[in-house]
């Protein structure tokens, strides 16, 4: 449980002002703020994605679309940075995950597996994940030929002018889809089932749309690489007859979802039907006083690097705030 009493309670303090939890543009966002605000903040960056701190960004090349870059930076070089510039200003940095939160009682108390940290405030910013199709090649194309984010990736030069594909059926697939056609030459939708689940108004853009082409009853299998050992197609197989066949393509653009790592919260605070933190419109607040939430996990929508840094601004503003008027 959160109270384990082996643990020594090994920050700076007793009680710290906040406890950042997440590595990623918006959790080091709310540490340069925080610890601007002298707050002192103790951030656990966690190494969850591929082992390092610094969250979804470490697993992609270029980023295009972060202000302040005109020549673009490679996604790990701009967490690096922002992890200086948290350090920089105070911020108390634990490369470890948070295994347990306890939010009943007032202090709360975050626990790793090496300390147990007791703190007025929190802000959660443990992102979210992709659904991967975990395809047998799937580590091996990853960035280059098969992506999770059509608007980070669709204009790279990877894929303007190509053929492309993006499996999935619902809306998260055809906004995909219908992006991308932007660039590409074509856009193959590779859905499962016998019709697609996206709204209406969604469906009427793919269908009125002729650079999309809707494979229904497909699975997709594998993708398949040419003498370069770049990405050239895609096995896919028809669920109805069993037949199978290659369909090419320069890429493959995942459509098929995202898990919020909500989960060490489930039943303290208020979640929506798909996990993701609830948060009162236009704030960082959730269901619990003086817990805070930012960046994908509290975010379905948007899902940017520059989304989730500002989110986590208003979380670290608003820790200050609750801070105040709780003294
Ligand atoms: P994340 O970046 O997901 O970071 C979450 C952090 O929380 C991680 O460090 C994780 O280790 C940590 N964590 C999770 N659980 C725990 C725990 N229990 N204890 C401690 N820590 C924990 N966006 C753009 O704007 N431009 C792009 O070009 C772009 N390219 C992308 C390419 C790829 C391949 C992917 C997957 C995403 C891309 N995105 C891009 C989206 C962008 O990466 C995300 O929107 C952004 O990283 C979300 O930031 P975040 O801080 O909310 O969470």
């Amino acid at each position: 449980t959160a109270s384990s009493p082996d643990l020594p309670i090994t920050t700076a303090k007793n009680v710290e002002n906040v406890v950042i939890i997440g590595s990623g543009p918006a959790g080091y966002t709310a540490a340069i703020y925080a610890a601007r605000a002298n707050l002192k903040p103790v951030v656990f960056e966690g190494y969850q994605v591929g082992g390092v701190p610094g969250g979804q960004l470490m697993t992609t090349t270029e980023v295009e679309n972060f202000p302040g870059f005109p020549d673009g930076i490679s996604g790990p070089d701009l967490m690096e940075k922002m992890r200086l510039q948290a350090e920089r200003w105070g911020a108390e940095l634990f490369q470890e995950d948070v295994e347990n939160i306890d939010l009943k009682s007032s202090p709360f108390t975050v626990q790793s597996s090496e300390r147990k940290v007791k703190c007025h405030s929190v802000i959660y910013a443990t992102g979210a994940t992709a659904k991967r199709l975990r395809l047998p090649r799937e580590d091996e194309f990853w960035s280059r030929g098969i992506s999770a984010c059509a608007i980070c990736d669709g204009a790279s030069p990877l894929f303007k002018g190509q053929v492309l594909a993006v499996v999935g059926g619902g809306d998260t697939a055809t906004e995909e889809a219908l992006y991308l056609t932007k660039y590409a030459r074509h856009v193959h939708l590779l859905v499962r089932r016998d019709q697609l689940k996206a709204s209406k108004a969604m469906q009427d853009r793919v269908y009125n749309n002729p650079n999309v082409t809707v494979h229904y009853n497909t699975e997709t299998v594998d993708v398949i690489s040419n003498a370069k050992g770049q990405m050239s197609g895609i096995l896919v197989r028809k669920l109805d007859t069993g037949e199978e066949s290659v369909l090419e393509a320069k890429g493959l653009f995942y459509g098929i979802g995202h898990s919020p790592n909500s989960q060490l919260l489930e039943g303290q605070v208020v979640l929506d039907s798909s996990g993701y933190l609830l948060v009162e419109e236009g704030t960082a607040k959730t269901s619990v006083e003086g817990v805070f939430a930012a960046g994908d996990v509290q975010d379905h929508e948007w899902r940017q690097a520059v989304t989730a840094a500002g989110s986590g601004c208003i979380a670290a503003l608003s820790v200050e705030r609750y801070l105040v008027h709780n003294d």
